[in-house]
């Protein structure tokens, strides 16, 4: 059975089956880029973007009517003070949240970026010009963990 002749992010040979008459699995193959990114833009977008954003409407929700309910006296105030505390913690963990999945959403693309340059050794083809190949021992600016 043929292996995928792509390389893989650490630099080892792809160990990935593919079927007669192909080179590259899916994640290698030259000529599927621009539907991988499709792909990926389209999750990225679901997963990156909904959820956040409807759990942070939603404790604004929640502090709107704590500040009702502790106004007209419903509740008691170091309640309210220390559901407020809460509430605040809660969306600076989903602040953290949406900041990493909007990194990892760049880091993918970024990889798929330099997948597609790698597989395109010549030059030959669209949106290889102008990118220049770096060494990977290069510094990174993403946090270290997430650029495999
Ligand atoms: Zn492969």
């Amino acid at each position: 059975m043929a292996q995928c002749a792509g390389i893989k992010r650490d630099g080892g040979r792809c160990v990935v089956v593919v079927g007669p008459g192909q080179s590259h699995c899916y994640a290698h193959d030259p000529g599927r880029t621009e539907e991988r990114r499709r792909n990926a833009s389209r999750g990225g977008k679901r997963g990156g973007r909904g959820r956040p954003q409807a759990e942070l409407s939603d404790v604004k929700r929640r502090l709107s009517n704590l500040v009702d309910d502790v106004l007209e006296g419903r509740k008691d105030r170091g309640d309210a003070a220390v559901a407020g505390q809460l509430l605040n913690t809660y969306i600076r963990a989903v602040g953290v949240e949406l900041k990493v999945r909007e990194q990892q959403e760049i880091v993918e693309r970024l990889e798929e970026l330099e997948e597609g340059i790698r597989h395109r050794d010549g030059g030959l083809g669209v949106g290889s010009r102008g990118w220049k190949r770096r060494p990977r021992a290069g510094r990174c600016s993403f946090p270290r963990g997430t650029a495999r």
